[in-house]
């Protein structure tokens, strides 16, 4: 059947847009019957009969017979659909600061492998650290099985990234100032030939948490975010603030104290200065360059009631409370989870951080917040980042190509050599790419 204008179009555009929406539902929701994704849907038995034919055709979904043992309504079952494990993934890699991290992560938020290397990365060229990180991931590559489907590579980077091409304008806690990071990780995986896409890691981690973790169900949402220093990831409305390049949420440089720490951005007394590791370290006496062993012996004299440890700790509190009652100010969310560092101390800093929020919030904006930690873990960051590399193919999962009966495209799809795939027509820009990994809410 050929379809022609503009009617033709519409109806191209309504179904790419219903396959999205399902695979999306199980992505999301796991597998489900026909009968669970018509009534989650909205769309009637025949569509999603056929819908469910073409995910099957691409290699996305398959189905198998039901075994329910709950009493069900009479007539057939209705076999359950669900993501295939050798479909489409996404190499996802964390650069933290003190940290290498990389895992391949399929749909469904499926983690095939995972592996981390710990080393502190403020003293070292972006394009050794790259060099390292190509050598962490190549195992990971080559499983038994054959390699995984790689279809796009994610990046978190702890700083202000353009979205559009995945320059990283500035890293002040690795010290890291225009990196082309995008064409860096494309040319070392070239033999993935790949598309690359690099987020910031708070913008990442509160993609992470609205969709899966803490910040299910809220519509305005706050994930703070820091190891070195602190930064945010909004959700306004259901939807992520970007800003106009993807550089919002630099909250860790708005200024809290004009006379206080020095910060790696050159500026005095940013909130990130204040709250930072180094800042914690150096109130309670270490050095503040002494990374996570440091905090974790910190915290340990904390437990044994070690007064120079909780006062630096309260006054991290403290300074923690002053940002975040300005934000609970502008943003009015019903939840604010915290990551990183800040998740691991804040059962020794709640109280100051409470205090602060009581006194200086908006009582009605207080009083709907809810303070919690992220519920994904260190792994914030790279389901965030698998997200953002699958968001072109959970927009419209005809990128992906038929597999079956017609072996030679199934070859090159499992190959790599039909990746130009990844750069066709239908797929949006990365700017486009980066919108679509914004909460649909
Ligand atoms: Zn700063």
């Amino acid at each position: 059947m050929v379809i022609r204008g503009e009617d033709g179009v519409a109806q191209a555009e309504v179904r790419r847009r219903n396959l999205s929406r399902m695979l999306r539902e199980l992505h999301l929701g796991g597998p489900m019957s026909r009968s669970e994704l018509a009534g989650g849907l909205g769309l009637n038995r025949s569509t999603v009969g056929s819908l469910v034919g073409e995910l099957v055709a691409r290699g996305l979904v398959q189905e198998r017979r039901a075994y329910k043992t709950v009493v069900q309504a009479p007539g057939r079952p209705s076999p359950v659909v669900e993501l295939r494990a050798d479909g489409p993934a996404a190499l996802a890699i964390d650069l933290s600061t003190d940290w290498i991290g990389a895992a391949v992560i399929g749909l469904g938020a499926s983690v095939i492998s995972l592996a981390r290397h710990d080393r502190p990365l403020s003293e070292t060229n972006p394009a050794q650290v790259v060099d390292e990180l190509h050598d962490l991931v190549a195992p990971m590559l080559q499983g038994s099985g054959g390699r995984p489907s790689v279809v796009a590579i994610g990046v978190s980077v702890p700083g202000a990234v353009r979205a559009q091409d995945g320059y990283l304008h500035h890293a002040p806690n690795l010290g890291w100032r225009d990196v082309p990071m995008g064409d860096l990780i494309r040319n070392r995986f070239i033999e993935l030939d790949v598309p690359v896409f690099v987020g910031n890691d708070a913008d990442l981690a509160a993609s992470a948490e609205h969709l899966r973790g803490s910040g299910r169900g809220s519509n305005d949402f706050i994930c703070l975010w820091g190891e070195g220093g602190i930064g945010a990831g909004v959700v306004v409305g259901g939807r992520s603030l970007t800003g106009s390049a993807g550089y919002a949420g630099e909250v860790g440089h708005m200024a809290v104290d004009p006379d206080g720490y020095l910060c790696h951005c050159g500026a005095r007394g940013c909130w990130d200065a204040q709250v930072g590791e180094e800042s914690l370290l150096r109130r309670s006496g270490r050095d503040p360059l002494g990374g996570t062993a440091a905090v974790a012996d910190l915290l340990s004299a904390a437990d044994r009631g070690d007064e120079v440890a909780l006062a630096a700790l309260a006054d991290s509190g403290r300074w923690l409370g002053i940002g975040l009652a300005g934000l609970v100010n502008i943003f009015n969310p019903t939840r604010v989870a915290l990551g990183g560092l800040h998740a691991r101390i804040l059962p020794y800093v709640r109280d100051a951080v409470v205090r602060e929020l009581d006194t200086r919030a908006m009582a009605a904006s207080r009083a709907m917040v809810e303070l919690t930690t992220v519920a994904l873990g260190a792994n914030a960051l790279l389901l965030g980042a698998a997200e953002l590399a699958l968001a072109p193919t959970l927009y419209d999962p005809t990128i992906v190509p038929y597999v079956g009966p017609d072996r030679v495209e199934t070859e090159q799809w499992r190959s790599g050599t039909a990746a130009s795939v990844g750069h066709s027509a239908h797929m949006p820009s990365q700017g486009g790419a980066t919108r679509i990994s914004a909460h649909n809410g």
